[in-house]
């Protein structure tokens, strides 16, 4: 199978570094083909401006989302955005692998999402019209594929359960892995999350580098987080959750099929 890592750190040596040195030994070793997108390495440009589209007029407003949509139609995007969609399109599953930088991704990865997610790529993919809200959350363009992010932190495991004190790291990881990854169609699987890093000694890392290995063994068979569907039933014509559903749940957690919910449900005929 193919994967495909981007990775966001400055420093090679760098713990981020190791991990993923050792997912493209790991999975290589298993026969898959590994490829790496390092954005500092590549000198990702992290910033959306019109320099994104090689038609757009300097001297003309901006407007980023008609731009993106037009670029992306007629190939007329930066070339260094095409080939990362390439890439996207040529992997059967994507590791995220970065260190958590004030709650969220480093922001050159960010920037790679601004840009690399482009109208018609990974948002206004499908029919918009009535109740019709596109393919979108569970399908898109990157339907098929397996993603998972890959997180050091340097806070505690209890600062980010249920009641810890920075969130829990599923709900701080919504946005990311619901917002970000489930929303073009990719099946999302748990976080690999290694907390308090900035502590870790060279004795400790075995153990952080068998769980990880552990973990992209499964990056094919395990269970994926069951978000539900957008075009699967489970909302109404205004993409609010039908009543009768998530009872019990809260938060974000409402956006998961619980135990005693079917994955799909009749959707009404248009
Ligand atoms: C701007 C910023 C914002 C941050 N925000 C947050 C936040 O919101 N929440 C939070 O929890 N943390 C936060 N942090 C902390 C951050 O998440 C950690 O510093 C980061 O995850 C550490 O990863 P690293 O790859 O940079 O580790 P490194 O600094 O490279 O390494 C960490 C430790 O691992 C050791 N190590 C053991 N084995 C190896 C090996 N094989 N290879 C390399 N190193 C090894 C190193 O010796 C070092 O002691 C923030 C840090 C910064 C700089």
């Amino acid at each position: 199978m193919n994967v495909l890592i981007v990775y966001a750190h400055p420093e090679p040596r760098s713990l981020n570094g190791a991990l993923k040195d050792l997912a493209v030994r790991h999975l290589t070793a298993r026969g898959h083909e590994v490829r790496v997108s390092d954005l500092y390495a590549m000198g990702w440009k992290a910033v959306a401006d019109g320099a994104d589209f090689l038609s757009h007029d300097s001297g003309e407003r901006l407007t980023y989302v008609r731009a993106s949509k037009d670029a992306f139609a007629d190939g007329s995007q930066s070339p260094d955005i095409a080939a990362e969609q390439k890439q996207l399109l040529w992997a059967d599953a994507v590791i995220f692998q970065f260190p958590l930088w004030w709650f969220s991704m480093p922001a050159i990865l960010k920037g790679w999402i601004d840009r690399v997610y482009a109208y018609g790529f990974a948002y206004g993919v499908g029919v918009h019209e009535g109740e019709r809200w596109g393919d979108r959350y569970g399908e898109g363009s990157l339907t098929g594929r397996r993603a998972m992010l890959s997180v050091t932190m340097g806070g505690r495991a209890p600062h980010y359960s249920d009641r810890g004190v920075n969130g829990a790291l599923d709900d701080l990881l919504f946005p990311i892995q619901h917002g970000i990854l489930f929303y073009p169609g990719m099946d999302v699987l748990p976080p690999f999350a290694a907390y308090q890093v900035d502590r870790l000694s060279e004795e400790q890392w075995p153990s952080v580098a068998e769980s990880f290995k552990a973990r992209m063994d499964g990056l094919f068979t395990d269970t994926p987080i069951p978000f539900r569907r957008q075009n699967g039933g489970h909302y109404d014509s205004q993409q609010v959750l039908k009543s009768g559903l998530g009872h019990g749940a809260s938060g974000t957690r409402i956006h998961l099929v619980q135990p005693n919910e079917p994955e799909q449900l009749p959707v009404p005929l248009r």
